[in-house]
């Protein structure tokens, strides 16, 4: 299998109907299917209960090997390719600077995610360890294996930071917890700090504690939909799964409480039905509270409930990329910028000369995350097209360069300098 997906689809200049925006009405998720009782819960792969040989590969036409968390994680493509586990080049990257672990297990995720190539619904077409999810593969390869790679590099190690992804599983908060002590009982999260990408379905306010003192460094929670009504129609009752928004801010104000001031925050998705208004107004919700914003832009992943929507077209992407990161960064509040009756920018709320100087600067169009060892508002985890194909990139995991910024500016629809 390549390491990319859905390389054919096209990002329009304009979304559905002209727009150069996704409107409510045109991202409707499909309804998952029914899965068969003999492929749920991870049904075939356990039956079959084949023992692991070191690192697996994800190939959907062989029986997946019997892997589980904390033995086993998953691995970005991306940080396979640092570690040396497998082949493969990124377009003008040479590695990624965060070491991005996922936890496994045959039953998958028990979530349902529309926009997620992890979702439960796939359990029919695809073995858990074998989905695609943010557009590239995810081999599986023993924990120990890991540290012992990272551990013999030592101050040579080539990650800023080291990043754990939870699933909705009833093992995922103690399996977490064993993977941060695997980690810091060999690295020391001073010199390679660790963050937790949290589920916050299954966790309560001591789970999160527990995880800051045993050393985690920033807590974020995937929200990823910046509305009630989206949320619910992205990741709860309209896709049949678990998730409350209620129940994602009740654990984010406890990681602001336990982590304080800038270690919290929260990951979005851009352009799956929400206004540019209504995402930079939950962008601002955040940064009050002290926290900070790491946004994607919508990308239809191959097999998922979404996947035969437009991505965001790239107007609407820039507009809330540099929005964002104004907010974040710079000062600037929502309430300032000036917006249109469908709720797209049409001003950022920056004197001119300011908004020039960040735009050349080029910070506010790269992988938002959290930082690494270069600049607090440069992410470690630069998710090397997560997020779109090398062709049309929306969130650039390299400093943009003189001609990547005039593409932006046109995508702006700011051609030339202001001043
Ligand atoms: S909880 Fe996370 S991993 Fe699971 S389906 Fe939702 S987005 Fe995907």
């Amino acid at each position: 299998m390549g390491c990319t997906k859905n390389e054919n689809a096209t990002i329009a200049k304009k979304g559905s109907n002209g727009l150069d925006f996704n409107p409510w009405d045109a991202m409707e998720p499909r309804a998952p299917g029914k899965t068969p009782r003999e492929m749920k819960n991870g049904a075939p792969v356990k039956t079959q209960d084949v023992a692991p040989e070191g690192v697996y590969r994800p190939d959907y036409n062989i029986l997946t090997p019997h892997m589980r968390s904390p033995e086993y994680v998953q691995m970005s493509t991306a940080a396979a390719i640092t570690l040396g586990l497998a082949q493969g080049r990124m377009y003008r990257c040479s590695c990624t600077r965060c070491l991005n672990l996922l936890l496994t297990y045959p039953e998958g995720c028990r979530a349902n995610c529309a926009y997620c190539g992890l979702a439960r619904h796939r359990e029919a077409e695809r073995d858990y360890a074998d989905r695609n999810f943010i557009r590239v593969d995810w081999p599986a390869v023993p924990m120990d294996v890991i540290v012992d790679k990272v551990a013999s590099d030592g101050e040579n190690s080539p990650f800023h930071r080291m990043c754990i992804s939870m699933i909705t599983h009833p093992r995922s908060d103690e399996d977490t917890v064993a993977v941060l002590k695997a980690w810091t009982a060999r690295i020391d999260p001073e010199a390679i700090p660790v963050s937790i990408l949290s589920n916050p379905t299954t966790m309560g306010r001591a789970d999160v504690k527990r995880l800051k003192d045993l050393g985690a460094d920033i807590f974020t929670v995937a929200l990823d939909a910046a509305t009630p009504e989206l949320f619910d129609r992205t990741r709860g009752k309209g896709v049949q799964s678990p998730h409350k928004w209620s129940k994602y801010w009740e654990v984010l104000e406890d990681a602001r409480d336990i982590f304080g001031p800038d270690k919290f925050g929260v990951h979005l998705i851009a352009g799956m039905g929400e206004t540019e208004h209504e995402m930079l107004s939950v962008v601002q919700r955040v940064v009050d509270m002290g926290g900070h914003n790491h946004m994607f832009s919508f990308f239809p992943e191959e097999g998922s409930l979404m996947d035969h929507l437009p991505a965001t077209p790239r107007d609407q992407w820039r507009r809330v990329q540099l929005g964002r990161y104004l907010i974040d960064y710079r000062g600037a509040r929502v309430d300032q910028m000036r917006f249109d009756q469908a709720g797209r920018v049409t001003h950022f709320g920056l004197p001119a000369a300011e908004l020039e100087d960040v735009i050349q600067d080029g910070a506010a169009f790269r992988t938002s995350g959290c930082p690494g060892k270069v600049a607090e508002d440069i992410s470690a985890c630069d998710r090397p097209y997560g997020d779109s194909p090398p062709s049309d990139i929306a969130s650039y995991p390299f400093a943009p360069d003189k001609k990547d910024i005039k593409k932006i500016r046109k995508q702006l629809g700011i051609p030339n300098r202001l001043v």
